[in-house]
């Protein structure tokens, strides 16, 4: 892997640790001034309650007055009634009476409503008196855990600052600048290449992109998200290729004239990478392909005049590339749908020897040069 490109991971993993460090430091105060929202709710509520109960006490006193009142008048009627001449008068006043005791009655109810009242209300106090004592309680303790766990971040936050500022500055400028502007506009600036996708927007990439990512020689961004690519071969779905050891040998150079050839294409128009096997016999030729990683056969084995060059020019672009291998043709029809493993380890050892070539004899162009500007 580049080193650029590990020094980008590590920066990538510095700056999601401070994006969570400081969406906790702003989340703290929220939190607290949640708390004090319920806070002074409850607070309200207590006040509400303790001015009803003073209106019944107003209520009440009002009622005792009233029913004062009505018994001077009842002891007034009772005293006219001594002096009265008629019968009528007599009933006149009776009347009276009657009538102001039944007002006592009234309000004596309504102050027996009241005392029943009171003793709700004196419980409703209660209980929120004590409501506010635990909420104020409480939040004294988030207030202090807000305290404590803030000063823990900021503490972190200083420190994973200092680590990004010492990463960044390991960092090539113009690929530090790309990362921060995927950075800010998609949360992260790097995806990993695996199983032929770009894991930053799952879109699947053309063969020779995906080899080229893979082979770590550039920094390439993807297309479509503009991410930085970064393959871990740790998390290849299928672990092919087994990793050949550097021997310093020079590669073998399949001969031109052979009658078999062997051809490795990443850009096979549907299948995408394949290996492609030509046999020139009599003044014919055939052609059979086979998946490359699984060595599985595409279709049937294809017969046309001529020899294989004169007879297949579609297939012989520069991207195919010339591997060593030969197996009789008789063997290749005892293979049936598939090329044996030890077979597929061959040419696959031979497409990674071509490669380490090919990374020899090319010095690294600028990462840049080549890649599509960030829009
Ligand atoms: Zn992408």
């Amino acid at each position: 892997m580049l080193p650029d490109i590990d020094k980008l991971l590590e920066l990538q993993a510095a700056d999601k640790e401070i994006r969570q460090l400081r969406e906790e430091v702003a989340a703290l105060p929220k939190r607290v001034a949640a708390i004090e929202q319920k806070l002074a709710g409850t607070k309200a509520h207590l006040e509400k309650v303790r001015a009803a109960g003073k209106n019944d006490e107003a209520n009440r006193k009002k009622f005792e007055t009233n029913i004062k009142d009505l018994q001077g008048k009842i002891s007034k009627y009772r005293a006219q009634s001594l002096d009265v001449k008629t019968n009528d008068q007599y009933k006149a006043l009776l009347h009276e009476i009657q009538f102001a005791e039944q007002e006592i009655r009234l309000n004596e109810d309504r102050i027996l409503d009241v005392m029943v009242n009171v003793e709700t209300r004196e419980k409703e106090v209660k209980a929120a008196e004590a409501e506010l004592k635990a909420e104020t309680a409480e939040i004294e303790k988030e207030k202090e855990e807000a305290r404590k766990v803030t000063a823990e971040d900021q503490k972190k936050l200083s420190e994973w600052n200092a680590k990004r500022d010492a990463l960044r500055h390991g960092i090539s400028e113009d690929i530090l600048r790309h990362y921060e502007r995927v950075m800010k506009f998609r949360g992260t600036g790097l995806a990993e290449v695996r199983d032929h996708k770009c894991m930053g927007c799952q879109v699947m990439l053309r063969p020779q992109i995906y080899n080229e990512a893979r082979s770590g020689e550039t920094v390439m961004f993807c297309e479509s998200c503009q991410r930085i690519y970064y393959y871990n071969p740790a998390n290849e779905v299928k672990p092919e290729q087994e990793v050949v050891t550097v021997t310093g040998r020079k590669r073998a150079r399949p001969k031109a004239d052979a009658p078999q050839a062997w051809f490795y294409r990443a850009d096979y128009p549907e299948e995408g990478e394949v290996l492609l096997v030509f046999t020139n016999s009599g003044g014919g030729s055939t052609r059979r392909i086979y998946e490359m990683h699984t060595g599985r056969q595409f279709g049937e084995v294809l017969l046309r005049e001529g020899n294989y060059r004169q007879a297949f020019p579609e297939d012989l672009t520069e991207a195919a590339l010339r591997l060593n291998g030969h197996w009789e043709e008789k063997e290749i029809e005892e293979w049936g749908s598939e090329i044996p493993s030890n077979a597929l380890d061959l040419l696959h050892k031979d497409l990674l020897a071509i490669r380490r070539e090919h990374k020899a004899s090319h010095k690294h162009s600028p990462a840049t040069a080549e890649q599509p500007a960030v829009g």
